[in-house]
């Protein structure tokens, strides 16, 4: 029986053993063919318009995927200055990279405005402060358009309680500020939350966003925002985020309204997980396997330091293991759970899994760890953040940013 990462060709020439043995352990491993699949779905969502893809880089800003990205035409949103600098050092230039600015100082605006990034506010008051630092500027207006979606209250980013983007029903009022300091509001966007699966409700939420469009007469872009789902539960045979469907019913309604309305603007989406989390996974080594009171642990390298997506939104990853280069598919089977080496009761990868019975020097393969993986990893407990690697369509295997040392963990003092 083969396992997914095997059926992938996941691994191309090589495989889990001989990756972390070359290049350490954890390690986060990437697939150029899935993550150019993904990125090619996303950029031919809307042949039959005006259209680009963001991608939404806090989801994986390696400079090589970045590199990919640019080459397969996407465009990016950016949520701090380090990542529109992130996105010049990858060879973006600023009219394809659009700030997503959410509670920013005087200084990370301007330094957008600097940078010649066309940004979006997320309220009024920011509105202000964009229009006097930069009179008669263009920008986005950040719509929250009181309704939201997700897979879990923390991903929710629209709805009457969540902090972002300004009031439906403040338009009016964005019209004054903007007059006020003859402001250009050149594009809209909105973003309702993060991993969904079924694209209804997504599209509802660009149906009555299109009606925002209409307010404004200098318009030139449209962005409906991100959060097409990854099918986390792969090898319960969760289906993928249905593209083609939800492509053709985005199509006819845009279609439809610029008929009705008389408008064509640029339209744009802004995506992040769906394009790099199934082309990530992330490798760990068993160092321990116990009972304690009844329960089973698999005792790993994959702090949540390296990925935090279980303890911060109890997030499902598929977990696989691999022992001498091969998929254990076959044999006994256990209840584990899956944890790290982090001084913290919540540091578990994944909990109570049925898996074959593990060993020591098993390698532990985390599933679809590609997106909100190494973007939110830390140093918690002075554990070195892991290196990153990238299979290659031909199969080999290239270091895209070498595991920290001690010293890196000393940078930023003065001894
Ligand atoms: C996080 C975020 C995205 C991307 O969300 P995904 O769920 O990864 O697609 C897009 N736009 C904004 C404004 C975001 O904050």
């Amino acid at each position: 029986m083969d396992s997914y990462t095997q059926k992938m060709n996941f691994f191309g020439n090589t495989d889990p053993e001989e990756l972390v043995t070359k290049y350490g352990s954890p390690l986060f491993v990437y697939n150029e063919d899935i993550l150019r699949r993904q990125m090619r779905r996303v950029a031919g969502l809307l042949p039959n318009h005006r259209f680009t893809s963001n991608f939404s880089i806090k989801t994986n800003s390696n400079l090589s995927i970045l590199k990919i990205a640019y080459e397969e035409g996407l465009n990016a949103d950016a949520m701090s200055p380090g990542e529109i600098y992130a996105l010049k050092k990858a060879g973006f230039p600023s009219e394809r990279i659009f700030y997503v600015s959410n509670n920013v100082s005087e200084d990370e605006m301007q330094y957008a405005i600097d940078e010649g990034v066309i940004v979006s506010v997320d309220s009024l008051s920011q509105l202000e402060m964009f229009g006097r630092l930069n009179r008669g500027g263009k920008l986005s207006v950040r719509i929250n358009p009181g309704v939201g979606a997700g897979h879990h209250d923390k991903v929710v980013t629209a709805g009457k309680k969540t902090k972002f983007g300004v009031a439906a029903q403040d338009i009016e009022k964005i019209r004054d500020v903007a007059a006020k300091y003859d402001l250009h509001i050149i594009g809209l966007n909105q973003h309702i939350g993060s991993l969904f699966m079924d694209y209804k409700p997504f599209l509802e939420a660009c149906r009555n966003f299109l009606h925002y469009a209409e307010e404004f007469d200098e318009l030139e872009f449209l962005d409906f925002g991100g959060g097409f789902g990854t099918p986390y539960h792969k090898l319960a045979d969760e289906q993928e985020f249905d593209i083609e469907t939800f492509k053709k019913e985005l199509d006819a309604l845009l279609t439809e309204w610029k008929k009705t309305s008389g408008r064509d603007v640029l339209f744009k989406t802004e995506p992040g997980r769906y394009i790099v989390a199934e082309g990530g996974v992330l490798l760990g080594k068993v160092h321990s396997v116990k009972e304690n009171y009844g329960h089973k642990y698999v005792g790993t390298d994959i702090g949540m330091n390296v990925l935090m997506r279980p303890e911060l939104y109890d997030s499902w990853h598929d977990v696989e293991i691999y022992r001498e280069g091969k998929p254990v598919t076959e044999g006994e089977r256990e209840v584990y759970s899956v944890v790290g080496n982090i001084c913290e009761s919540g540091d578990i990868v994944a909990k109570d899994r049925e898996l074959p019975v593990t060993h020591e020097h098993d390698v532990v393969c985390i599933l679809d760890a590609g997106a909100y993986g190494f973007s939110m990893s830390s140093n918690y407990n002075n554990r070195l953040r892991p290196a990153e690697v990238l299979i290659h369509s031909d199969g080999s295997d290239s270091l895209i940013r070498r595991r920290e040392t001690l010293e890196d963990l000393m940078r930023c003092f003065d001894i």
